[in-house]
């Protein structure tokens, strides 16, 4: 049997769909218009990309796009300068600063230095610590993208055993915390876990964040499982530059109640959610009702 193939791209599209009508009526009603700003510290090839579409994305979805380049060279304190600046500006409601910073910034400060109210990354360490006690957060948005569409595949999630592999402060572990606040039994592995072929066999949900193509076969699936694939790895096969995901899709497929494919699984929703999040931020910064389905 042949799992369900939950289709991230169509999700995505629906995401950013309602994102901007409430966009729309927030525009209409109030007179107020979402605004994202980007920043993004030299020219990494790869950052680049992500930053255009980013920007792309947010223009469509009716809000305000700011982006502010910066030379590789940019000193810490000027960079520090501008995430000040976008911070007092009313018309910017989220600030992401792309990762990762040339190798002379500190990562952590800069991140730190973002109003945690406007830090739709979600990684200022006042969102982590509120997402960790449960409390109303910042929350980070390829985590969020997968617990949005687990809740779409399964409904309530409540009691289920969940194993997330990977413990990354942008991945794993806020993916750990959301499943725990929808009560699933979550266990996190990572590269020291002991059988990690049994710890993944026991999880009704199994989230692979490592980075390692293909890593995870299908017989380290459960039978009827719900497999969340984040991982984006190059390789080359008969060839070709291929995207795959740190599941082997061909055998998981097989084994998997419902199963993330690479691309068109995670990776749109990471976009959609940083849109929901700026949507977010907005309506807290004005006092409105946030948006419903958008949010954790
Ligand atoms: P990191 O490299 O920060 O973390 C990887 C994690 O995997 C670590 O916790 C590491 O364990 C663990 N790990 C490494 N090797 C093994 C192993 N052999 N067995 C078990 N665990 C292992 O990666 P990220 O969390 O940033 O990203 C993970 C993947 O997700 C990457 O492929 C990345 O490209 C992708 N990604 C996709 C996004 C999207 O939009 N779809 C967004 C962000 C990331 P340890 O801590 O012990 O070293």
């Amino acid at each position: 049997m042949s799992a369900t193939i939950i289709d991230g791209k169509a999700f995505a599209a629906k995401v950013r769909g309602q994102v901007a009508e409430h966009v729309a009526r927030l525009k209409a009603e109030h007179g107020i218009t979402p605004g994202l700003a980007v920043v993004l510290v030299g020219e990494d090839p790869a950052s680049q990309v992500y930053v255009r579409s980013k920007g792309k994305q947010t223009v469509e979805a009716g809000m305000n796009s700011f982006e502010r380049k910066l030379p590789a060279e940019t000193s810490e304190a000027d960079l520090l300068a501008v995430v000040q600046a976008l911070n007092a500006d009313p018309a910017v409601h989220g600030i992401l600063v792309q990762l990762p910073l040339p190798g002379h910034m500190n990562s952590d400060l800069v991140i730190n230095a973002i109003d945690p109210a406007k830090d739709v990354d979600g990684f200022h360490i006042s969102n982590v610590g509120l997402l960790g006690t449960g409390q109303k957060s910042m929350v980070p948005c390829t985590p969020l993208g997968c617990l949005m569409l687990l809740r779409d595949h399964l409904g309530s999630l409540s009691g289920l055993n969940a194993v997330v592999v990977g413990r990354s402060n942008i991945v794993g572990k806020p993916m750990a915390q959301l499943l725990l606040g929808d009560s699933c039994t979550v266990t996190i592995a990572h590269s020291r876990t002991k059988d990690l072929a049994a710890v993944c066999r026991s999880a009704d949900i199994l989230v692979a964040a490592v980075g390692r193509a293909e890593m995870i076969p299908g017989d380290w699936v459960k039978p009827g499982a719900t497999v969340i694939d984040v991982g984006i790895n190059r390789i080359e096969r008969d060839g070709k530059t291929k995207l795959v995901g740190d599941v082997d899709f061909a055998s998981a497929v097989e084994v998997a109640g419902a199963i993330t494919p690479v691309p068109g699984g995670v990776g749109p929703m990471t976009i959609a959610c940083l849109l929901a999040n700026t949507l977010t931020a907005a309506c807290r910064a004005n006092g409105l009702p946030e948006p419903e389905g958008l949010t954790a």
